[in-house]
């Protein structure tokens, strides 16, 4: 069985402990590949690869690391059929997701932040005729990017393109339920012969490879995406050590319907708000506020869309729905729904896993899910306080602009919200009392990467993006000059 090793200084190597993890593909049930289970020894040889490595990657100049990170980014788009197969056994999504979303995404990652560079200037100040102060931002050295499952390759390159543009070396690390695909580009790297030592993947477990990569002494920033809660164990770990922390964790997002919105577009794109990836994104509307007068004629249009989502095998071109990541994963969510019921929830459609009849031969064990709506709660519930992370939302009536706004503010989380109205004021209004880190009116996961991304309260610190991205990866310093 095919054994995905770690990359280090531009080499497969085995990991110390010679232990291998079970990769399952969610689709199937079955174990399909073997990856390093790495520790605090194989992530010391990283850290090391990649100080070797610093001195010239840093020294070269921008355009030098535009044309290595151009070079990755076309070999991925020559094979973008090859990682999104991957990317689908890796994680379940639909097959047409991972064509046309996180593969062509990953592209984009690398090759947005090539071309930044190139427009980068710094910033200088005038003080007084005789007095000039500039800014020099310069890189870290080496940095450790960690990355989550839900959109693997995609959130993988939008940690590692940054550092590497603006002159890091990284040690990265792809979540252990998904590292096919970063497996991939590590081929890539060797067959492009990108320098050695530059990006090293180590894979493994967070609670190992992670915590190593977050506790070595020399990775001077940690660039995270991940649950809350292992977001607080990391900045617990990385805070003392002072390192630069960017944090990018879970959301409890509200997808909000005023009763002057375009509906059918509305209800459109709430379906897709809550479904796309099986709700596994972190800017899915898993609760969806809707206001009164149009409650019932928005709930009645918006079941009659969601049964009609293809559920099945992944690899098919037309699925809609493919399989949640793991079985654990599948648990997880199915113990909400009991939880939802226990709150007096009111199953609208879904609610089970799928039955294995419904399913073509090669998904009877995978792992899936219906796509599930559920009403008659609080907003103040575990259901809608807690982040479920998949293929489930709510419907939640409001009375008024005010109570819309408690509503979607009374989480502790804060990353997105998608709010739907044609009134202009309301939607500026309503924009800027939500408490979230992104806004979108009349739209959902519209993405310029030159904006900041990243969330408010429990669902993050920082902002990726643009040229916040660059700067988190940049040590600035200020030099000033009296002539
Ligand atoms: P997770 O926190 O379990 O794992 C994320 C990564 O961290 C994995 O690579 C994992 O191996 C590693 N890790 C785990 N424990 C660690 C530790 N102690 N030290 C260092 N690394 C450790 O998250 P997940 O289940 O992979 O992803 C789902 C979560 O990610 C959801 O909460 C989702 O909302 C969030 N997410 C957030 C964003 C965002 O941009 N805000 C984007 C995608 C996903």
């Amino acid at each position: 069985m095919k054994k995905l090793n770690n990359y280090i200084g531009g080499e497969f190597i085995n990991p110390f402990s010679d232990n291998y993890i079970e990769n399952i593909n969610p689709a199937t049930g079955k174990v399909f590949s073997l990856i390093a289970d790495s520790d605090e020894n194989d992530v010391n040889l990283a850290v090391e690869a990649a100080k070797v490595a610093f001195p010239e990657w840093s020294s070269k100049g921008a355009e030098y690391r535009s044309k290595w990170l151009l070079k990755l980014a076309n070999y991925i788009e020559e094979n973008v059929e090859k990682f999104a197969q991957a990317e689908t056994q890796d994680n379940g999504k639909p097959i047409s997701l991972s064509c046309t979303m996180d593969i062509p995404r990953a592209v984009q990652n690398l090759s947005f932040f090539a071309t930044a560079i190139l427009h980068d200037k710094d910033e200088a100040h005038h003080t007084s005729t005789n007095i000039l102060n500039y800014t020099l931002r310069q890189p870290l050295g080496v940095v450790g990017c960690i990355s989550p499952w839900n959109l693997p390759l995609y959130l993988f390159t939008w940690k590692i393109a940054p550092a590497l543009a603006s002159g890091n070396c990284v040690v990265a690390k792809p979540s252990e339920l998904t590292p096919y695909t970063a497996y991939l580009l590590s081929e890539a790297c060797q067959a492009i012969n990108f320098p050695n030592g530059v990006l090293n993947i180590v894979h493994g477990y967070g609670h190992q490879a992670g915590a190593a990569i977050t506790a070595h002494k020399d990775t001077k920033a940690i660039s995270f995406t991940g649950g809350t809660q292992t977001g607080k164990t990391i900045a617990s770990i990385a805070a003392p050590m002072f390192k630069k922390l960017s944090l990018e964790l879970g959301g409890k997002n509200a997808t909000i319907i005023f009763a002057d919105s375009d509906l059918e577009e509305a209800i459109e794109t709430a379906v897709k708000a809550a479904f796309t990836n099986q709700g596994q994104i972190c800017l899915c509307g898993s609760r969806i506020l809707i206001e009164k007068v149009i409650y019932e004629e928005f709930k009645i249009k918006f079941i009659e869309k969601v049964k009609e989502l293809k559920v099945g095998d992944p690899l098919e071109k037309n699925t809609q729905q493919g399989a949640t990541v793991s079985k654990a994963h599948q648990e997880k969510v199915l113990s909400y729904i009991e939880i939802a019921k226990n709150e007096g929830g009111i199953i609208l459609t879904g609610g089970n896993k799928v039955a294995s009849e419904n399913l073509p031969n090669r998904c009877k064990d995978g792992f899936f899910i219906e796509p599930t709506v559920i009403e008659g709660l609080s907003p103040f519930c575990r259901t809608n306080q807690e982040e479920i992370f998949g293929a489930v939302t709510t419907l939640i009536p409001f009375e008024n602009e005010n109570e819309a706004i408690e509503f979607a503010n009374c989480t502790p989380y804060g990353l997105s919200a998608s709010v739907w109205t044609q009134n202009l004021s309301r939607a500026h209004r309503v924009a800027s009392q939500l408490e979230t880190g992104i806004v979108w009116i009349n739209t959902w996961l519209l993405r310029d990467l030159r904006t900041p991304f990243g969330g408010a309260k429990q669902s993050g610190v920082g902002r990726e993006g643009g040229y916040e991205a660059l700067n988190f990866f940049t040590e600035e310093k200020n030099v000033c000059i009296k002539f």
